[in-house]
């Protein structure tokens, strides 16, 4: 296996997955386990299962195809509102959809008929985060016509936070959209069942038990894989926060000033470099660049290790005051934030290295 790789602990996300159903179930809340961030790798949506999670959720419909040809037998749903161009592999591959548009939704009761499938779907309420959803005025009229296309499913309504306007879930804001589904339950005389509240931006209220009762679904993905919630980026406790390690190889260690000796213009990127000068640095190059990784969001795990920038390909850091001495063919690693585990798990450059279960524990969990 070549560098640079992903390492990743399979048991710890199924102990994540586990910790977050267990909280969940306490508050009747049912989890989505959301896999997009990691393109829906399959060795990593079973770890979601084995711990626990009864329901798998990817915002692309080629994640959710994967998911289905890997003999992954959950419910699926998908989690970006459809296009209507995708109406019919949607209806194929997922039992659930998240929508917005009575345009879309007539696309999947048509699509849905023709081959004899009901497809159910969750109204997307948009309280403020202005992302996808319809704004509160305007669920009632969408859902008394939704309630009426044939091969469709109305289960009940969902909400996104922190997403695009960075707007927090709090009592009051889920609290308006239970009200909104107990109204259109009155007025409808319809079930209603699924509240869904939300995403890993909601685990902070989970901690606290303040997720009004109602909410009785999250779709989570981060917090699962990442063991944080999103609002605050805090650790759940009892949660492992390095499942994901990313692995690169130095190929480079050279002192060198700090400052550019020259007349200086905008790198590959666009961006005007400003350079402190610190003197004479002792630096290293890692093998991996912008086209494998956000690099801002790396945190090399070697104390003193200090990463000065990059371009396409170099990850350039400062040594110096490393807690040990760096030598070219070393290997050195970093934790990801959530943007740069999106982009290595996209990367082609990057291979994957899995910690798998010992076998007692294979036994226990995976082969269900
Ligand atoms: C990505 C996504 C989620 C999961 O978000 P996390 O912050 O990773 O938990 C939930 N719902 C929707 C609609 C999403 O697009």
């Amino acid at each position: 296996m070549g560098y640079p790789f992903v390492e990743i602990d399979l048991e710890k996300i199924a102990a994540n997955a586990r910790l977050l159903v267990d909280l969940c179930k306490k508050q009747d809340i049912e989890v989505i386990g959301v896999t997009k961030v990691v393109c829906a790798d399959t060795a990593i949506a079973q770890a979601i299962l084995s711990g626990g999670v009864k329901a798998l959720g990817d915002a692309r419909i080629q994640n959710l195809r994967k998911l289905r040809e890997a003999g992954i037998k959950v419910p699926l749903m998908l989690l970006r509102i459809p296009m209507p161009s995708e109406v019919a592999e949607v209806v194929q591959i997922a039992e659930y959809s998240l929508v917005s548009e009575y345009a879309t939704l007539e696309r999947l009761s048509q699509a849905a008929r023709q081959v004899g499938r009901t497809h159910k779907v969750i109204l997307m309420v948009d309280m403020g985060d202005w992302r996808e959803g319809v704004v509160p005025q305007k669920i009632l009229p969408l859902v008394e016509q939704a309630l009426l296309l044939p091969g469709i499913k109305v289960q009940g309504f969902g909400a996104n936070f922190a997403c695009y306007g960075g707007l927090i879930p709090t009592e009051e804001n889920l609290g308006r959209l239970i009200d909104l589904t107990r109204q259109a339950r009155r007025e409808f005389s319809h079930e209603l069942p699924v509240i869904s509240g939300g995403n890993s931006s909601n685990v902070e209220l989970l901690l606290k038990s303040a997720i009004p009762p109602e909410i009785n679904q999250l779709r989570l993905g981060e917090s699962i894989l990442l063991g944080r919630e999103s609002v605050n980026r805090k650790p759940i406790p009892g949660a492992f926060q390095d499942a994901f390690t990313l692995h690169a190889e130095v190929v480079e260690v050279q002192e060198k000033p700090s400052v550019t000796p020259g007349e200086i213009c905008r790198d590959a990127f666009g961006n005007l470099p400003v350079l402190k000068d610190r003197g004479i640095r002792k630096r290293a190059i890692a093998a991996i660049g912008r086209q494998d990784v956000i690099l801002e969001g790396l945190r090399p795990i070697l104390p003193g290790v200090e990463i000065l920038g990059g371009s396409s390909d170099h990850l350039i850091l400062d040594v110096t005051d490393a807690h040990q001495d760096i030598n070219v063919g070393q290997e050195l690693c970093f934790f990801m934030e959530y943007g740069a585990l999106a982009h290595v798990m996209i990367s082609p450059y990057v291979s994957r290295v899995y910690k798998h279960y010992n076998d007692c524990c294979y036994e226990a969990a995976c082969c269900k």
